[in-house]
């Protein structure tokens, strides 16, 4: 298969233009072509002359390819399945919302991580996608050019996948890519450190951990990264980063009855982001996530009321916290949902 074009950086971009035999200033207008103008095939690139388009196409592709799949939820949120180099299936969410709309990207088939809550971590792991097939996401649904917000969240653990995931990042972000501000996106991650730490390092885009419970022993339960990486570790990798100002760090916090959601873990919650400046998201768990997943810890969604007492707390006592709106969980669209499964419809 001939190498892609998107997911190239412009020093790339200039090698390609100069091993066609076109001048070095050819790999801007390359560039341009594929991130500003979003051009699907080389005969648009018309400031490029015949002769290198032709050898362009002889050597290379452009890199995008169309979702195979598409379901669409009654509140507007639209799913859509991809196909990945390798043959994998990997989804990603365009969530519509007023005036912005977002697009939720996979970055891995699959996931290693095995979180016990997470319809994804039953898939096991089947590949890392490359930047190409992470942008591709973003570039090839249907509502691309209204997107105003990116959030690495779909399946797989961006962190783990670290080296596509900042390069994708870069060519969102660049003068010579799609010029967007890294503070319309946001990587989640569940506290893989090394690719963390990488994140924090190499880009300025806001990061949201997937917390889920106060206690060690408690989280490691439902999240087996708490034995490798503890979550004390990654707050104190955290620490060392400022906050304050225009990039943001929030927690997520999937609300779990009888588990998770007690005074006791509001409280400890407190106490374990003292000092940071940041928000806490509280998701509603969605059971069907459970069902198909591999446990048996009979997880089930804390009540409307439990939630909100367990926001007010935590607000009241200077966390400011909100109560997360599920989208599209009638097509499994929702927070852990994705499993693939319109490619059962194929
Ligand atoms: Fe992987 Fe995220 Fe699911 Fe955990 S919650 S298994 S990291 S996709």
């Amino acid at each position: 298969m001939r190498p892609a074009l998107l997911g190239k950086t412009i020093e790339e971009l200039t090698e390609v233009a100069l091993s066609v035999g076109l001048p070095k200033f050819a790999g801007k207008q390359l560039a341009e072509w594929i991130y500003l103008r979003r051009a699907t095939t080389f005969v648009e690139m018309t400031n490029i002359s015949g002769k290198g388009r032709t050898a362009l196409a002889e050597q290379y592709c452009i890199g995008r390819k169309q979702p195979v799949a598409e379901a669409v939820s009654e509140d507007g949120t639209k799913k859509y399945l991809f196909e990945t180099a390798e043959g994998q299936f990997v989804e990603a969410v365009y969530i519509p919302d007023d005036d912005r709309a977002t697009i939720c990207v996979s970055t891995q088939a699959g996931c290693k991580m095995g979180c016990k809550f997470c319809m994804t971590g039953t898939l096991g792991f089947h590949g890392h996608l490359s930047a190409t097939e992470i942008l591709n996401q973003i570039f090839s649904i249907p509502d691309s050019e209204r997107l105003t917000n990116i959030v690495y969240m779909g399946e797989g653990e961006p962190c783990e996948n670290i080296n596509a995931v900042l390069r994708s990042i870069e060519i969102m972000t660049a003068p010579y890519g799609c010029q967007w501000s890294p503070r319309r996106i946001t990587v989640s991650s569940v506290g893989y450190i090394p690719g963390l730490k990488r994140l924090l390092q190499e880009s300025d885009c806001h990061v949201a951990i997937s917390l889920h419970n106060p206690f060690p022993t408690e989280r490691q339960e439902i999240m087996p990264i708490e034995k490798v990486y503890p979550i004390s570790d990654v707050l104190a990798l955290l620490k060392q980063y400022d906050f304050r100002h225009q990039r943001r760090i929030s927690f997520e916090y999937i609300m779990f009855g009888g588990k998770n959601d007690s005074l006791r873990h509001a409280n400890q919650l407190r106490r374990l982001l003292k000092g940071f400046d940041c928000r806490i998201n509280l998701i509603r768990f969605h059971e069907g996530a459970e069902e198909k997943s591999n446990t048996h810890l009979s997880l089930q969604g804390s009540s409307p009321e439990q939630m909100i007492r367990f926001r007010d707390y935590l607000s009241d006592n200077g966390i400011t916290t909100t109560i997360r709106r599920s989208r599209g969980e009638d097509i499994l669209a929702a927070c852990g949902m994705l499993v693939n499964a319109l490619q059962e419809k194929e």
